[in-house]
């Protein structure tokens, strides 16, 4: 079913409706997470599902899933990262509201009637969840496996240096 999702939304509204949006939305239209990423030209999906929990709060719930391509901060070259997130919103109007709610929903503050910018959250969702500083797992990371290649023959032979000086010390004087 496709469904042509408006960029701005009346939450309180969906959530009186029960709607659920389901819609992909370009990487590179997100102008915060764009510059982060080292590869902005692909999509994310997203499934937004508006409703009201058992006590009547209004809620939404987030998931989004894309691949981010990031650049390793060790090596420098690019390195994918699977998202794959979820989160579940109530919507307040006011810090009082907000105090109040369980641990497992985080606070929207939206006014009665303000609009709610979807590919905001959504973007907002996904810089959560890049590290501040993004590196491959060691064992995937191109830096160390160079810089291994480069200092090991170096390290052997500084450990070796010291042990053949002082074998070679030691030879000379229980000969003479
Ligand atoms: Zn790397």
């Amino acid at each position: 079913m496709l469904q042509r999702i408006p960029d701005r939304v009346d939450p309180w509204r969906l959530a009186e409706q029960g709607k659920t949006l389901e819609g992909r939305i370009k990487l590179d239209s997100l102008p915060r997470l764009a510059p982060l990423l080292a590869f902005a030209d692909g999509e994310a999906a997203f499934v937004l599902r508006f409703g009201r929990d058992k006590r009547n709060r209004p809620i939404l719930g987030l998931r989004v899933t894309t691949e981010l391509v990031l650049q390793c901060q060790r090596c420098l070259d690019s390195m994918v990262q699977e998202v794959d997130s979820a989160i579940m919103l109530a919507l307040v109007q006011g810090d009082m509201e907000a105090e109040q709610l369980p641990e497992e929903l985080e606070p929207l503050l939206s006014e009665d009637g303000e609009y709610l910018d979807i590919a905001e959250l959504i973007e907002d969702e996904l810089l959560l969840g890049i590290p501040s500083s993004p590196r491959h797992k060691e064992q995937n990371c191109n830096r160390r496996a160079d810089a291994k290649a480069h200092r090991l023959p170096e390290a052997e032979q500084k450990e070796d240096n010291p042990f053949a000086i002082l074998a070679g010390l030691h030879v000379g004087k229980n000969d003479h």
